[in-house]
């Protein structure tokens, strides 16, 4: 319920991650690429193609979102958002305007690296990116892979593009209360990604979360990678005590992360609750 595509900054392509998710013995994927529904035709066609009887593609998205911390402080938070229509103009506008926002960052980013004398080359990034496509991190920590700067992308990022790292910027994104409404307005839903990821830098407060649920969200993400145990046990609480659906992901990035398919799931009694009221879009399969 939670994978990423070359149309972001996975490194399978669609159908690859489609195929991935066959092999693996999956019976779901959810396609999930940062700000951008550029993936859902060409994974829709690969299920059409090799799909098995019974398995299925829920096309969405995962958004970048601004949100309070609960501590009197701003956090980045990602919602992945399910089964949505993608012509919503609202919808639209503003991944638009995320991906134009998305580039200008990375190509800062690559810009300082290289001014500090970084063997990047900032022009030569940015070409190799499909046209409006969302770029994100990932993408410069493999060009200083490749590059060899550093020897992992996860090198790339404790070193230079992490949170607290030097080369790191921020971006201006959605309002996470008007993304929720902007999804639930286009038939989707909304399933809070990660939330107590603290490798990943600042995390929310439970009380968020709350406040969130009273406001339309309608599941949160408990098995992820980056959730130990404590956390995940803490997170089911609290989801059972909002009524939150619980979820689970890989967060499959391809090559880009050693984490493969399948490796965190979500029931299918979740599955249900989370999609039976869209209207925005189809389950494909
Ligand atoms: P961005 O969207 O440009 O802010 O970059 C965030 C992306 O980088 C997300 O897809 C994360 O999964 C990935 N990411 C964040 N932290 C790390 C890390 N420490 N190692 C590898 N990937 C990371
Ligand atoms: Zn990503
Ligand atoms: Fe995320
Ligand atoms: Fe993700």
């Amino acid at each position: 319920m939670h994978v990423h595509s070359s149309e972001s900054d996975g490194t399978d392509t669609p159908a690859g991650a489609v195929r991935a998710a066959l092999d693996a013995g999956l019976d779901v994927i959810a396609l999930t690429d940062h700000d951008t529904s550029a993936g859902w035709a060409e994974a829709e066609q690969a299920v059409r193609d090799h799909g098995r009887p019974g398995f299925r593609l829920v096309p969405g998205a995962e958004l970048s979102c601004e949100s309070s911390d609960g501590r009197g402080g701003t956090v980045t938070v990602h919602l992945l958002a399910y089964l949505f229509d993608p012509d919503s103009p609202a919808l639209r506008e503003e991944q638009l305007r995320l991906r134009a926002e998305r580039r200008e960052r990375l190509e800062q980013m690559a810009r300082r690296m290289a001014g500090d004398g970084f063997p990047v080359d900032p022009e030569a990034l940015m070409a190799g990116l499909p046209p409006d496509s969302p770029g994100g991190r990932p993408h410069l920590a493999r060009a200083l892979v490749e590059a060899g700067t550093v020897n992992s992308v996860t090198e790339a990022f404790d070193r230079y593009l992490g949170t607290h790292a030097p080369y790191y910027m921020p971006r201006a994104d959605t309002p996470v209360h008007r993304a929720v409404r902007m999804i639930a307005e286009a038939g989707g839903t909304t399933v809070l990604a990660h939330p107590f990821a603290v490798s990943r830098g600042q995390t929310v407060t439970a009380e968020v979360i709350t406040e969130l649920a009273g406001h339309g969200l309608r599941g949160v993400e408990i098995d992820h990678p980056d959730h130990d145990e404590g956390t995940r046990r803490r997170l089911r609480e609290l989801a059972a005590e909002l009524g939150l659906v619980p979820t689970g992901g890989s967060d499959y990035h391809g090559t880009n992360k050693n984490i493969p398919i399948g490796s965190e799931r979500t029931p299918e009694e979740s599955l249900a609750r989370l999609l039976d009221d869209c209207t925005g879009s189809k389950i494909i399969g």
